[in-house]
C-alpha cells in the first residue's frame, strides 16, 4: 500500500531509519573493518585448505586516506537533511562513523536533532574511547541511548582485535552509559572464528553480571583488506547453539518487523542476547534504514554499489528543501530489494564498514 509523503520503496518498505556517518576518521583499526597494518588484514588470509573457497574480492585494496575537512559535511548540512527526511517519516536517528566522537562539538548536534520534535529514537554507537569525557554532555543534550563495540573481554585479545590496548577504558564507558540511563544499553561484539569465538560464553555472562543488552554480530564482508571469507563467520545457528549449552535462552518478540537482531533474555532481569545474522539469515525484506556517508551520499543497503550524492544538492545555490525531498523520494524509490552476500557473484562494496556507518 503506498502512504504518500513517506519515504517508500518499490518493494513496500517503508523508511524510518537514518544512520548518519559523521566522521570517516577512527582511532581503531578493528581487524574486521580498518585493518591498515599488513599484521591486521594477515590474520585472515586464507590457509593452505581454505584456498578453494570462494572469496568477496582477492585483490588487497589501498588504503583509505581520511577525507579532507572540505568534503565532510557539516552539522548544520546534516541537521538539514535530517529535518526533511524527518518530514518524510524518518523519526530514528542514529549517530556513527568512523569513530563518531572523534568530531568536536557531537553534543551541539545532538541537541539539534533532538530538538526535532518528531524524533522519537536519537542513538549513538561509539568504541566507547572518548565517551567517558563526553558522556554527561551527550545525555544532556538529549541523547536517549547509546551502544557502545565490545569484542573481547581479555586484554591481549581486545588489543589484537581493534589494535588499541584499551579494555579498561571501555568497560568504564559502558558502566558509565548505564549510571546516566543511557539505556537500553546494548554491546555490539563481531564474532569471527579463531579470533574471538571462544570468548562467547564470557560475553554472555558480561551480559547477566551488567544486566545489559549483548549483541553477537556475523561478520560481514566490509573489512578495508576485502579479506573476508565465510569461514570466518560463526553463523547465528552456531552462536545461538553455544549459548543453549550454558545458559537458559527465553525467546523475546521482536519489538518492530524491522528488527535486525533475534533476541532471548537471559535469567529474570534485563540482560538479553542478541544475534545479528546478515548473512546467514538476511532480514533485508524488512529492511527501514538509509544510510547518509560522512561525505554526504545516501546508501540504501550497506552492500550498495550505488550511493546517491545530497552535498551537491545541498551547497548548490539554487538548494530549497523541495529539490531534498524530491531527490530522497527518488533515491529510496530504487532501494535495493536485498543484498547479494550469499550469491556466487557477490563483490564486496569498495567503502569499508568504518566509511559507510554500521
Ligand atoms: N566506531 C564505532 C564503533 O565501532 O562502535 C561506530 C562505527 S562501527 C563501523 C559500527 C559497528 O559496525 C560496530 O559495532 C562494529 O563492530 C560493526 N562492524 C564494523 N565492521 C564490521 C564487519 N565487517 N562486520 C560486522 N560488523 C562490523
Ligand atoms: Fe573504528 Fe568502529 Fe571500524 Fe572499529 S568498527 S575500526 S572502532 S569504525
Amino acid at each position: 500500500m503506498s502512504r504518500p509523503g513517506a519515504l517508500q520503496d518499490t518493494h513496500n518498505r517503508i523508511i524510518g531509519d537514518l544512520r548518519i556517518s559523521i566522521t570517516d576518521r577512527c582511532n581503531f583499526k578493528c581487524v574486521y573493518c580498518l585493518p591498515e597494518t599488513e599484521e591486521a588484514a594477515k590474520r585472515f588470509l586464507p590457509t593452505s585448505t581454505e584456498t578453494t573457497e570462494p572469496v568477496s574480492q582477492t585483490v588487497k585494496k589501498p588504503l583509505y586516506p581520511w577525507k579532507p575537512r572540505s568534503q565532510i559535511l557539516n552539522y548544520e548540512e546534516i541537521i538539514q537533511i535530517v529535518r526533511v527526511a524527518s518530514q518524510l517519516g524518518v523519526n530514528k536517528i542514529r549517530i556513527t562513523g568512523g569513530e563518531p566522537l572523534l568530531r568536536q562539538n557531537v553534543d551541539w548536534l545532538i541537541a539539534q536533532i533532538a530538538s526535532i520534535r518528531t524524533i522519537r529514537d536519537l542513538s549513538l554507537t561509539t568504541n566507547g574511547t572518548n565517551f567517558k569525557r563526553l558522556a554527561k554532555r551527550l545525555k544532556l543534550s538529549g541523547l536517549d541511548r547509546v551502544t557502545i563495540s565490545l569484542d573481547s573481554l581479555d586484554r591481549a585479545n581486545f588489543k589484537k582485535i581493534t589494535g588499541y590496548d584499551g579494555l579498561a577504558n571501555v568497560l568504564d564507558s559502558i558502566r558509565l552509559a548505564k549510571s546516566l540511563d543511557l539505556s537500553p544499553v546494548k554491546i555490539n561484539a563481531v564474532i569471527i572464528r579463531g579470533l574471538n569465538d571462544q570468548e562467547i560464553p564470557q560475553l554472555a555472562q558480561f551480559a547477566i553480571d551488567e544486566q545489559i543488552i549483548m549483541r553477537f554480530i556475523e561478520f560481514m564482508p566490509l573489512d578495508s583488506q576485502h579479506v573476508w571469507r565465510r569461514s570466518h563467520v560463526v553463523s547465528a545457528a552456531e552462536i545461538e547453539k553455544r549459548l543453549h549449552s550454558l545458559h537458559h535462552l527465553t525467546p523475546l518478540n521482536s519489538n518492530h518487523l524491522s528488527e535486525t537482531s533475534t533476541r532471548w533474555s537471559l535469567g529474570q532481569g534485563k540482560a538479553e542476547i542478541g544475534i545479528i545474522a546478515p548473512v546467514t539469515q538476511p532480514f533485508c525484506g524488512n529492511c527501514n534504514r538509509i544510510r547518509l556517508t560522512a561525505d554526504g551520499k545516501i546508501r540504501t543497503c550497506l552492500f550498495s554499489h550505488n550511493e546517491h550524492d545530497l552535498k551537491s544538492i545541498l551547497r548548490h545555490n539554487s538548494y530549497s528543501n523541495e529539490t531534498l525531498t524530491d531527490r530522497l523520494k527518488q533515491i529510496v524509490l530504487r532501494k535495493e530489494k536485498g543484498h547479494r552476500i550469499n550469491q556466487p557473484d557477490y563483490v564486496q562494496p569498495e567503502r569499508t564498514m568504518s566509511l559507510i556507518g554500521g
